[in-house]
């Protein structure tokens, strides 16, 4: 199982990522960017996502289920 991360120390909130992959990506109360707790996520656009981001901040990270 994986999951996306930003680095939001390198994120300038071009809001890139919410364009391409909406469902996974938004910017919360404080602001920043931040990735939506899915069961699944949508690779192929989280994958799109990566590739867009100028910063390229966004990365898969594995986690333990
Ligand atoms: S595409 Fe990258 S730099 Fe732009 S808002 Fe998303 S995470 Fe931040």
């Amino acid at each position: 199982m994986k999951q996306p991360v930003v680095d939001i120390g390198e994120c300038t909130l071009c809001e890139g990522c919410i364009e391409v992959c909406p469902s996974v990506f938004f910017v919360n109360h404080m602001g920043y960017i931040e990735v939506a707790e899915l069961a699944v996520y949508p690779e192929p656009m989280v994958d799109e996502a990566i590739k867009y981001c100028p910063e390229d901040c966004i990365s898969w990270e594995e986690i333990l289920t």
